[in-house]
């Protein structure tokens, strides 16, 4: 296999890592589905729908939906919003996502995580429709992953899987990229690391590895000598929510980078679950924090929710 040129950089210490912008790349996203958006509209005489669900006052949880109503919106999308207080009760949040479920306008229904106690957010994701599923994240579409069946990914390991992509391609991002000048890479041969084995990023971030080709290790908080499993990585990938907690010691010289961590600082500001300064010089390719995988957890959900529109209308092209 020929190498990628990111992973070709592996045994030295890498000149200069290709950092993965995740703003540019999200823009890439938008513009493909924008442009998707556009002729499915006009095949089917109404714009791909996507409902909001938000309930409480998190203000990072407020940030994130007013993100994705303005994502989707510039990608041609129609939203629909529910804000509801920190006192909705089960039945009251069911009767929404019900109400959705059956609006023949809607495609995609997003359930902003986490809901304040005593609402259990795995409980209300099970009543979504699976085929209305925008995140990827009910049980029948995470069924559907280990299958290898088409169903709505989980929209972070779906960014990061972009990512990916760009690290092992030849592209330079400009204002006239889109998802079509990106191939699937294939990993076989390599080996993946991710770090972390939760339902929302972890485990389904290893199965997408997995598809490609790739040889997969699981590592977690149980997992003895993690620094040693991790320097087998081509690929690393950091789920964890412990601040810099990968450091150099980590990492194989020319290895991908992929932080998916976002942990605020008590100083307030952001950061990743890998050290960027210490990490950067010896990856290959490396994502920010913040700017790296965040704006593509965005991008991909308005992506889902286009997807299931044309799932859901038989439109295969
Ligand atoms: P989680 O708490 O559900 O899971 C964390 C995982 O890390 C667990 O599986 C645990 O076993 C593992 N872990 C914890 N401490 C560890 C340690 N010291 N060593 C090794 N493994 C350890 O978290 P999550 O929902 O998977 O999120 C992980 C991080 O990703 C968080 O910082 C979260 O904010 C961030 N996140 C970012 C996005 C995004 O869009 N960028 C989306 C979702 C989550």
């Amino acid at each position: 296999m020929k190498l990628s040129p990111a992973l070709s950089a592996g045994g030295g210490v890498a000149r200069s890592p290709k950092i993965l912008d995740g703003k540019t790349l999200s823009r890439a996203v938008g513009r493909t589905v924008a442009a998707e958006a556009a002729a499915v509209t006009k095949r089917i005489g109404r714009a791909p729908g996507l409902a909001v669900i938000l309930v409480g006052e998190n203000p990072a949880s407020k940030t994130y939906v007013a993100a994705k109503h303005k994502f989707a919106k510039e990608c041609g999308l129609v939203t629909f919003d529910s804000h509801l207080p920190a006192s909705t009760t089960k039945q009251e949040l069911a009767d929404v996502i019900e109400g959705y479920n059956n609006n023949e306008l809607v495609d995609g229904i997003l359930l902003q995580l986490p809901l304040p106690a005593p609402l259990d957010g795995s409980e209300f994701v099970r009543m979504i429709a699976p085929t209305k599923d925008a995140d990827g994240l009910h049980p029948m579409n995470q069924g559907l992953l280990l299958q290898g069946a088409p169903a709505p990914r989980p929209c972070t390991p779906l960014g990061v899987m972009t990512m990916l992509d760009l690290a092992l391609s030849n592209i330079t991002l400009s204002d006239t990229t889109t998802l079509a000048d990106l191939s699937p890479a294939s990993l076989a041969g390599k080996k993946a690391v991710v770090i972390g084995r939760s339902q929302l990023v972890g485990k389904p971030m290893g199965f997408l590895l997995l598809e490609r080709n790739a040889t997969v290790t699981f590592a977690h908080s149980k997992t003895p000598d993690l620094p040693g499993v991790c320097r087998e990585a081509d690929v690393l990938v950091a789920a964890v929510g412990v601040p810099r907690l990968v450091k150099r010691d980590f990492v194989k010289p020319g290895a991908i980078v992929l932080d998916v961590g976002i942990n605020r600082l008590p100083d307030g500001k952001l950061c990743g679950d890998v050290d960027y300064e210490d990490v950067a010089p010896i990856s290959s390719a490396i994502t920010p924090v913040p700017g790296g995988v965040g704006p593509m957890t965005v991008a991909m959900l308005i992506s889902n929710t286009l997807q299931n529109c044309k799932r859901n209308n038989g439109i295969t092209a």
